[in-house]
């Protein structure tokens, strides 16, 4: 599904991202962790080819094609989809109508014919049922005026009308209480199948209770200095970064 090698990564000057290596196999959830400032975030939206993060050198390939040299629209029609960790407000665009022209250029792409508005309603009306969210929503502005937790609602909401192939989910129970975090959680786990992958982003390991991952990774400044399974979180949970931290500044191999 995804293949990075040595990806290096910098935002106007600052190098942010020191020689990523990571691979995700379809079917397999991935998580990754670590302090703030580490370049989660700048990792996802180097994925998504957001325009200010500049890859110095490496190389990325999704569903073994290029993808640092696929524009972003081409990402996305291909299944890569990214949940922001602050997704932005867009006055003026309908939240439906930025769905349903959505779901219809991922159709195109795969050759299907354009879903028509009797069908689309139903479809989201069911997929909404998941999230138990009111009608009302679908009416308004894309994220305007959308508390935290309404906003991955929404993230959530779009990725269960497009069906991506990669979702790559950056602090998506960021702002949830825990009654929110489960249903929010409950909507991705739909999601997981055998042709799909996720890779989810989170301070938390409260989130991996949810959603449970096959692979856990600690990224601290631009580097992964610690792969696992689901027990490295909890070791986290436990111990906090400092002594994955401690163990990579004395290069010490005991956790990588
Ligand atoms: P995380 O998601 O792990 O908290 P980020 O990827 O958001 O980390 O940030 C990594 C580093 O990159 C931080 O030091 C941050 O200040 C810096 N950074 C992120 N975005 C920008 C930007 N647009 N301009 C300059 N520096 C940035
Ligand atoms: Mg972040």
């Amino acid at each position: 599904m995804l293949n990075i090698k040595n990806l290096n990564v910098r935002i106007g000057d600052k190098e942010i991202l020191h020689g990523i290596d990571l691979v995700i196999n379809t079917g397999e959830t991935h998580a990754i962790m670590g302090p703030n400032g580490s370049g989660k975030s700048t990792l996802a939206s180097t994925l998504a080819g957001r325009s200010d993060c500049e890859v110095i050198s490496g190389d990325v390939k999704f569903l073994d094609k290029d993808l640092l040299k696929m524009p972003v629209e081409e990402r996305a029609t291909n299944g890569l989809f990214l949940s922001f960790q602050n997704p932005v407000e867009i006055p003026g665009v309908n939240n439906m109508y930025f769905l349903r022209t959505a779901l219809n250029s991922i159709r195109k792409n795969s050759g299907l014919s354009e879903i028509d508005a009797f069908d689309f309603t139903k479809l989201i009306k069911d997929k909404m049922k998941v999230l138990g969210v009111d009608e009302k929503f679908l009416q308004r502005a894309l994220n305007e005026g959308f508390s935290g937790g309404e906003k991955k609602y929404n993230e959530t909401l779009q990725m269960l009308m497009l069906e991506p192939k990669l979702l790559v989910l950056d602090e998506i129970d960021s702002g949830l209480d825990v009654d929110a975090l489960k249903v929010v959680a409950e909507g991705v786990n739909t999601l997981k199948n055998e042709n799909r992958a996720i890779l989810l982003i989170t301070h938390y390991q409260r989130l991996l209770n949810y959603i449970v991952p096959d692979y856990v990774h600690i990224l601290y400044q631009g580097k992964i200095i610690a792969s696992g399974d689901k027990e490295l979180a909890l070791q986290v949970e436990r111990d906090g970064y400092a002594k994955f931290i401690a163990s990579e500044k004395n290069e010490d191999s005991e956790w990588l």
